[in-house]
């Protein structure tokens, strides 16, 4: 059987950037397994890279003090900026951000204008490349499946592959960084392994897409703005995430359902802005599983829209009504002043979704229509649902060591971090916990 110091489940951002700080420290038995044949995880989507402390971490839960968290991202910052094609696209604390700041003040919402960088969908596969290329001793163990994970007496052993060609490994320390996609499979096994789990909250929205002109005078400031809002009806947290500037609107695959998402290219763009504006629903009792209230949204769409997700233009959510494919580009309406740049099914988005979560966003869409003057145009297009699944929490130590000793976890999938910085800035904190307590 093939023996590692550590493997790692998982080649995203937080499994390449943990197997660098473990090369870099001397680490030599180091694999890196990944389903995909290409290592890659999320690092292929977009590239919008947001370097800010508020931003991707829980910087208390980590038990980060703002000079730590600074530090681990100007680490994390200094080798993704230097990936070839990403370039700067906001530059904080000038005049025209600090106008930016007073406006939403003044309507009681906070803004935030951090430093961002992008290199585009486009780029994806050179950025991949150039990170995997600084790996020089690290094992990737391609295109096989962890199924289970068993905890020997000295040594922990994962077993990979088809049931016929199955090829066990053995580490005497695991990382599990599976992304959100893994999420799941991963906390079934934590559970049958005795790894601690809890439920912590959830994001549930939509993608909304608008013709970029209504938008532009606030992205060509600053490209991923981030608003977040708490509403007067509910009191609940609303904000706007993952904008894409000239960008297209996307599924993401989930097998049993597709949700929203979006990216843009470096190269090619769009006459569209988007961006996914979530609320965080948190439950308590007498049921806390936001998992499977995000899944029963999903698959909702999933039946109203007959396997697709579910679009409505302003104009018809405003009157009350489904939107329909014969009215869907109608010049009469102003429709046609957004021509969407994803096929998802005309229909009501309020069928789908729980009255307080509509309530929340419409709410907030008419506050930042308040803000930048025209996310209400009638063209603007409401996908629905957009759900951000990194709901199971892992109580571990601050070197994100689980209960089960010598199992660490980072990145997205175990709902440490919320994207490709926070996702490395947890894998190189994973590594040194391993390297400081086991090796
Ligand atoms: C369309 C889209 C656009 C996005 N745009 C951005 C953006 O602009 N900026 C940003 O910061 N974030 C963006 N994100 C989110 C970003 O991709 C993630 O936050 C990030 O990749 C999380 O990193 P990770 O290392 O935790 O997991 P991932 O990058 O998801 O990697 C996990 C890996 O684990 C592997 N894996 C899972 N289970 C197993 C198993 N059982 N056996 C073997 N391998 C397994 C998967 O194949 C995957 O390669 C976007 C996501 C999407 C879908």
């Amino acid at each position: 059987m093939e023996k590692y110091d550590v493997l790692i489940i998982g080649s995203g951002p937080a499994g390449l950037f943990a197997a660098m700080e473990l090369e870099r420290r001397g680490l030599k038995r180091i694999g890196i397994i990944d389903r995909e044949t290409y290592p890659a995880g999320g690092l292929l989507n977009d590239g919008k890279l947001n370097f800010h402390r508020r931003i991707g971490i829980d910087t208390a839960e980590l038990g980060l003090d703002d000079t730590r968290a600074d530090a681990l991202i100007g680490e994390v910052k200094e080798i993704l900026t230097a990936v070839p094609g990403c370039r700067q696209v906001t530059f904080p604390g000038t005049d025209m951000i600090l106008a930016w700041e007073r406006i939403a003040w003044e309507r009681n919402v906070d803004f935030i204008a951090p430093e961002q960088w992008h290199w585009g969908t486009d780029n994806g596969r050179r950025v991949v490349d150039h990170l995997r290329n600084r790996l020089k001793s690290t094992a990737f163990l391609l295109g096989r499946e962890v199924h289970s994970i068993q905890i020997g007496p000295d040594s922990i052993i994962l077993e990979c592959g088809r049931e016929k060609d199955s090829c066990p490994l053995e580490c005497s320390v695991l990382l599990a960084a599976p992304g959100r996609k893994g999420a799941y499979w991963f906390r079934s096994e934590a559970r049958r392994i005795d790894i601690d789990t809890a439920f912590g909250p959830i994001d549930v929205g939509i993608r909304v897409e608008l013709n970029r002109k209504f938008f532009d005078t606030l992205t060509d400031t600053v490209y991923d703005p981030k608003f977040l809002i708490r509403t007067n009806r509910h009191r609940d947290r609303v904000r706007t995430f993952c904008t894409n500037p000239g960008g297209r609107v996307r599924f993401e695959h989930y097998g049993e359902f597709k949700i929203m998402n979006g990216d843009a290219l470096a190269g090619q763009k769009t006459s569209n802005t988007n961006f996914a504006l979530l609320n965080t629903i948190r439950l308590t009792e007498p049921f806390s599983d936001t998992t499977m209230f995000g899944q029963m949204i999903a698959k909702q769409f999933h039946l109203l829209g007959d396997g697709a997700p579910i679009v409505q233009r302003v104009g018809d959510f405003r009157e009350g009504k489904r939107s329909r494919k014969e009215t869907f580009l109608s010049e009469r309406h102003h429709f046609h002043v957004c021509e969407p740049s994803c096929t998802a099914v005309p229909g009501d988005i309020t069928l789908g979704m729980p009255a307080r979560i509509v309530d929340n966003l419409w709410e907030s869409l008419k506050t930042l229509d308040k803000i930048v003057p025209g996310i209400l145009h009638p063209s603007t297009l409401l996908y629905a649902p957009e759900i951000k699944f990194f709901d199971t929490n892992y109580p571990t130590d601050e070197q994100l060591e689980t209960n089960i000793g010598h199992i660490f976890v980072a990145g997205d999938g175990a709902g440490k971090s919320r994207g490709i910085v926070g996702a490395a800035v947890t894998g190189i904190l994973a590594a040194r916990g391993m390297l400081a307590k086991h090796f």
